[in-house]
């Protein structure tokens, strides 16, 4: 067994879900992070566990092949980025492995693996970001928690996020340090400015600007307003989101308009996109419309098909199918996201398209009590997948095929063993890269039902 603080000497042979290599050392898995396949190293040993235990790197002793310059002042500190210090093509092989070995490990399933849609430009990709605020010596930062912390690691441009968001940034700091404002405290919960929140339409170039404070502040913000819009004439929305409990949930459920519209506009798989600050928006829109079209090719759609878009939000993915198909009904629990939605199929001229608020499962049941039907499923659940009950509800309905997209490969593996089980094959699986130079990887699983 490794021994805490030693040194040894090993070779990296895979990476985990979470972005660490993996080494063995005297028989034991040791996990070590910013390291790529064929580093040699020497480890420290940082923290021995029952079967597996935790290096940091003591000596780079021989480079893997794979392994790139990075460039992000903050790489190591802000820890978002895990895999920046190898090339993007070896980062797309190893995320494939992470969505392959969900199915099958976790799984069980054998399905055929189609191209993995990694992304053409892995940088500055984000449409949103969510800065959290701090004081440091006395003045405000913003920027990204430290790993596992709550500690704001100040970053002054994230290479992920457009570069104009760093501008607006920059500019609602300094209006901070110089106005009586003043930033929360999560320890204290006092002090009022919590995050400074950003989204960008990809193709519109419409921007947003939020701040979230744990009080109504909207007065001690006019002059912010003007000054926000003078010189970023891209902003078409500034909000104030209050949030005044204490937690880390970032929003809170009330958004105030300060100034301009309430919602910025996008276009998604050429569809005219609304969205507000609490809906939930693919944050690459680009790599998203890629997924889409590998979710529409799986959907087969012939025309006069009844689909199902559980988990809708906004609406994009039904709405990017639904002029291929005879009717889409969506189904979201967030209220706004759902007006969103009733919106954007306004706004696009699709007409056989009917919006639900409500928990998926549950609206689903009362639409089968309703006489529906769908042929084609698509369920897009949270990181935490689907419940039982909702899968089972999906199944009730017999569709002839089941869409899944999902953030997690492991719960999506959980849930396509589950169908599985209620007589659903996974049959095709591509990963997507949605979240390029993160750990996070995307997946789109195709499941029929067995005649
Ligand atoms: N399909 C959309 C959104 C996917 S994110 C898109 O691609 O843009 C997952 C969505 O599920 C979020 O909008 C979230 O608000 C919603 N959601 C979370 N729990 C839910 C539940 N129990 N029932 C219905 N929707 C839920």
């Amino acid at each position: 067994m490794p021994e805490k603080n030693k040194l040894y000497e090993a070779e990296i042979t895979g990476i985990t879900s979470e972005g660490s290599g993996v080494c063995r050392i005297d028989g034991m898995a040791v996990f070590v992070p910013e390291t790529a396949v064929g580093d040699v190293l020497r480890v420290r040993i940082v923290k021995v566990l029952k079967s597996y235990a935790y290096g940091i790197i003591d000596e780079l002793i021989k480079p893997s092949a794979h392994r790139t310059e990075q460039s992000c002042p903050a790489y190591h500190r802000c820890g978002g980025c895990v895999f920046r210090h190898m090339d993007y093509r070896e980062e797309c092989r190893v995320k494939e492995g992470i969505v392959r070995d969900a199915f099958e490990r976790i799984g069980g399933l054998s399905p055929e693996y189609d191209d993995f849609i990694a992304a053409e430009i892995p940088e500055r990709y984000r449409n949103k970001a969510q800065y959290p605020l701090a004081v440091h010596d006395g003045r405000a930062v913003c920027g990204f928690f430290a790993p596992r912390s709550h500690r704001v690691i100040p970053i002054d441009d994230c290479p992920l996020q457009p570069e104009l968001f760093s501008r607006i940034v920059r500019h609602i700091l300094a209006y901070i340090n110089n106005s009586g404002l003043t930033v929360y405290d999560e320890a204290t919960g006092k002090g009022l400015l919590r995050h400074i929140y950003l989204r960008r339409g990809n193709y519109s170039g419409e921007v947003m600007v939020c701040i979230v404070a744990a009080g109504d502040c909207s007065r001690q913000l006019s002059g912010l307003c003007s000054e926000l819009v003078q010189d970023f004439p891209e902003i078409r929305s500034i909000v104030l989101n209050i949030n005044p409990e204490r937690t880390n949930v970032i929003l809170g459920s009330r958004c105030v308009t300060l100034w301009g519209s309430d919602t910025i506009k996008d276009i998604m798989c050429g569809n005219t996109i609304e969205i507000s600050p609490l809906s939930f928006y693919q944050v690459n829109t680009v790599q998203a419309e890629r997924l889409y079209g590998r979710a529409a090719e799986y959907a087969a759609l012939s025309g006069g098909e009844t689909i199902a878009d559980l988990y809708c939000g906004a609406g994009t993915i039904g709405l990017s199918m639904a002029r291929s198909a005879g009717r889409l009904i969506g189904v979201e629990i967030i209220p706004d996201a759902v007006r969103n939605a009733i919106e954007n199929a306004q706004a696009s001229g699709i007409t056989n398209a009917q919006f639900r608020c409500g928990d998926a499962g549950k609206v689903f049941e009362q639409l089968r009590r309703e006489g529906c039907e769908p042929d084609v499923i698509v369920l897009d659940p949270p990181r935490k997948g689907c419940s039982e009950e909702t899968l089972k509800a999906v199944v009730s309905a017999a569709p002839e095929r089941i869409v899944m997209i999902s953030c997690n490969p492991s719960t999506a593996a959980r849930d396509a063993a589950f169908l599985g089980t209620l007589g659903y094959k996974t049959e095709r699986i591509s990963g997507a890269d949605l979240f390029p130079r993160t750990r996070h990887v995307e997946c789109v699983v195709l499941m029929s039902r067995e005649k």
